[in-house]
């Protein structure tokens, strides 16, 4: 299929984008922060939580995994109105989605079903760390691992739940590709392969994963067909950086000072408010502290990763040399994805890269030096 190329932004396409990414922030923040606050609080207070936990009248591992799901089961239910209509009927007013109902639903259930796989075993660890003194060392330290290893699993275990993925068969840009990579210093890479994202929905994106031998780069459908081949390579180009500049590395030390910093908080809270962190009854305020403190830590935490995005920028530029390219596919992503320049404060809060605008003008100013 011909692309028209290069790419200039939308008038129309910028107009909707302003009134679809302000709903969605203001949906993030009510979903993910004010109903799961006021869902938790309305279950301690309500007594509900206190009863659950003693009429279930179970101990032990066994104990808190039951009682544990039942929370989660709880969380998940009181945020799935808005949960389906932000990630179905709101994606597909805009046109940005390919889900049909069923396909929606497999994949939500999928998410759940993954999120506990890895939430209901940290709960667990949680509970028999806390007993021993100093435990928020010990759980900053489990978490450090735990983080280390589902990086490790992810792409291997969980990306192909979500995605067929196959060999891209363009040899020619594949081996353009990969010289470009072996260029940059990123050779042994074992495959470029192409995911169905078209299937669920318009946006594109490109990853790159792996360690040693197993390294790979996957394409999403929505990037090799709309975009340009030249386009293509400035994407990857910046995959690839996050890598080379051991981004994952980075976030996973960062993450861990953060969660330090979080079980800290908590355990003197809990001081304070005479609630015993050993006792599992104690979840939702655990739940409840760990999203007040994350989200208070936002502004820091996404300050530095779109210092990291920046970089990765400036790695494509000067590894797939094209700027003209990298400024059109920076458009594109822009008009397609409907990203749109949010208020300074939005951005600095939520935001994990640096707005398109930002960007763009970045390449713009851009030499090579
Ligand atoms: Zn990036």
């Amino acid at each position: 299929m011909a692309v028209k190329y290069p790419y200039n932004l939308d008038k129309k396409k910028r107009e909707l984008a302003g009134r679809y990414s302000r709903a969605r922030i203001a949906g993030y923040i009510l979903n993910n922060f004010i109903i799961t606050l006021a869902f938790l609080y309305a279950f301690t207070a309500s007594g509900m939580n206190a009863s659950l936990y003693s009429s279930m009248g179970l101990s032990g591992v066994a104990g808190i995994a039951v009682y544990g799901f039942a929370v989660l089961a709880m969380l998940s239910a009181s945020n799935l109105p808005l949960r389906f209509y932000f990630t179905y009927v709101y994606e597909h007013k805009y046109g940005l989605s390919n889900f049909r109902i069923g396909g929606w639903a497999k994949d939500y259930l999928k998410g759940l079903a993954v999120s506990y796989a890895f939430i209901l075993p940290a709960i667990i660890a949680f509970y028999l760390i806390t007993p021993l003194g100093g435990w928020w060392i010990y759980a900053g330290a489990a978490y450090f691992f735990a983080n280390a290893f589902s990086n490790f699993i992810y792409p291997v275990a969980v990306t192909p739940l979500f995605y067929k993925l196959r060999a891209y068969r363009d040899k020619v840009h594949r081996k353009k590709i990969l010289d470009m990579l072996k260029r940059a210093g990123v050779g042994g890479i074992e495959g470029v392969y192409i995911a169905d994202e078209s299937r669920k929905s318009k946006k594109p994106n490109a990853m790159f994963s792996g360690f040693g031998k197993t390294k790979r780069i996957v394409l999403f459908d929505t990037l090799t067909r709309f975009f340009a081949k030249d386009e293509v390579e400035t994407v990857i180009a910046h995959e690839v950086a996050h890598y080379v500049n051991k981004d994952i590395t980075r976030f996973i030390i960062l993450e861990t000072a953060k969660m330090l910093a979080i079980f800290w908080a908590m355990d003197r809270i809990a001081a304070v408010y005479g609630i015993s962190l050993t006792n599992a009854a104690s979840l939702p305020f655990v739940f409840a502290v760990y999203l007040v403190i994350d989200f208070l830590l936002m502004p820091a935490v996404n300050w530095y990763s779109r210092r990291r995005e920046h970089h990765a920028d400036l790695f494509a530029l000067r590894t797939a040399k094209k700027k003209k390219a990298q400024i059109s596919a920076e458009k594109r992503l822009a008009d397609m994805a409907l990203s749109s320049v949010p208020h300074p404060l939005i951005e600095a809060w939520f935001y994990t890269h640096p707005n398109f605008m930002k960007r763009i003008e970045m390449c713009k100013k851009w030499k090579k030096s």
